[in-house]
């Protein structure tokens, strides 16, 4: 879905599909055919992900250029990234940020830009051939759907994009001609595997997750966890909201409604498995029991990598796995009981319509209370779980059902903590 024929399909069809051939008809095919660099968008680029990115594009070879950069508020980075990757435009997201900027801070041939809706224009015009979604939260929906609207081909980190709006996301890339190709690490795995069957062959989809830094805590244990406590993940490095998600086990959660929407599967052909070392990223189970899996060490350069870079493979600057060395791979069913938040998950996944937004809304305030000191670890899930039951459902919205609700959900969370 992104659809199962712009990427399942694409994937895993002999023949080239339709949607292939629309694809390597696209200019940006045209482009990289040609040796010319594909020209980047990166969303949240002052970010852990935006970060990675800029290191993979460096590493390209002359494949990718930075063409935009986009930061929200961290103006000193944004300034440093422009001298060294020369964009034609930096667009700085909050204004208050923008009108602290002094003049001839970025280098010649670099524009500064203002505001989302300008950041949108940008992304729908000819010289954005890529775009990699990163900016983190629902904040990160508006310029994913610009992009797509304009046949882009994205390059998807924010989930929260899908987990809000998926149904209207994918039919939208659907109508456009864009491409979503999954950054997330196990969609990425999701989206390697399936190349080994066709789409009417797959059993069921498993996500793998490390099961945060409280993997081994009692349900007693978490009930005074600090945030410092919950900033430390054990095996990845990323932002601070996804890092608090991993410790909650919401992640997972979002991460089971971005697979349903993004690869067009019913809630109940997505497992999670508790897999501590973080190498194997997912797996996909066939109709006749083979299992499929991608693995590699926690380094998002290489899904960064794969996602610009599909359908080819070139060798860039992700970590290898060294199997001169012991290694030890353990599976375990995730505990529900402790980490209700994957129970959460797979229950929006399978309603579907505006549970995912209110879902998302409920989880990035909780989030942001919780590292203010103002909630407590496990009310993150309880404080989800009640916005959920509480919202006037809707089976089909619109995108302006979505946006309300995301609204009215922060609102309730925010009177419910007082
Ligand atoms: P981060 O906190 O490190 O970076 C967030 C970026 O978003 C920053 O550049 C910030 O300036 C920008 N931003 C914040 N609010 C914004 C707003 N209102 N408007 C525009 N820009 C805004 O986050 P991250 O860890 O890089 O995660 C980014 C996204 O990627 C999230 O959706 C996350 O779930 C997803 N993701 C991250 C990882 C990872 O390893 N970090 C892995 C998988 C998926
Ligand atoms: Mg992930």
């Amino acid at each position: 879905m992104i659809s199962p024929d712009r990427t399942v399909a694409s994937a895993t069809s002999t023949a080239a599909s339709g949607a292939q051939v629309m694809r390597d008809q696209s200019a940006d095919f045209q482009r990289s055919q040609n040796s010319v660099p594909l020209r980047v968008a990166v969303l949240g680029s002052t970010g852990s992900i935006g970060k990675n990115t800029l290191e993979v594009i460096a590493a390209s070879d002359g494949r990718f250029e930075v063409h935009l950069l986009c930061g929200h508020r961290s103006v000193d980075v944004l300034v440093e990234q422009a001298h060294i990757h020369r964009p034609r435009w930096v667009v700085v997201t909050d204004p208050k940020a923008a009108a602290a900027i002094g003049s001839g801070v970025f280098p010649e041939g670099t524009e500064l830009v203002i505001g989302p809706e300008r950041l949108e224009e940008l992304l729908a015009g000819p010289e954005v051939d890529r775009v990699v979604s990163a900016i983190v939260g629902a904040a990160g929906l508006r310029s994913t759907w610009s992009a797509l609207a304009a046949g882009k081909t994205v390059a998807l980190a924010n989930k929260e994009t899908l987990v809000t709006a998926g149904p209207l996301v994918t039919q939208l890339a659907a109508r456009s001609g864009g491409v979503i190709i999954p950054v997330d690490s196990e969609h990425s795995a999701i989206h390697q595997a399936l190349r080994s069957g066709r789409r009417h062959e797959v059993q069921q989809v498993v996500l793998t997750a490390s099961g945060g830094p409280f993997r081994n805590h009692s349900k007693a244990q978490l009930t005074d966890v600090q945030p410092e406590e919950a900033l430390k993940h054990p095996t990845w490095s990323m932002g601070p909201k996804i890092t608090i998600d991993s410790a909650t086990m919401m992640n997972k959660a979002l991460e089971i409604i971005e697979a349903r929407w993004l690869f067009d599967l019913q809630a109940d052909q997505l497992g999670v498995v508790v897999h501590p070392q973080s190498i194997i990223h997912s797996f996909v189970e066939f109709v006749d029991g083979s299992v499929i899996a991608q693995l590699g060490p926690p380094d998002m350069k290489l899904p960064i990598q794969y996602a610009l870079a599909y359908p080819e493979r070139y060798d860039g600057p992700a970590q290898r796995l060294d199997f001169s060395v012991a290694q030890r791979l353990e599976f375990s069913p995730p505990d529900l009981e402790r980490f209700p938040a994957v129970r959460l998950g797979y229950d929006v996944a399978a309603r579907g319509g505006t549970a995912g937004v209110v879902l998302n809304a409920a989880n990035e305030e909780a989030v942001q209370a919780f590292l203010r000191g103002v909630v407590k670890f496990q009310q993150i899930a309880e404080l989800c779980e009640r916005a959920v039951e509480e919202h006037p459902f809707l089976g089909d919205p619109t995108l302006e059902d979505i946006l309300r609700l995301d609204v009215w959900a922060r609102k309730e969370v925010q009177t419910w903590m007082c």
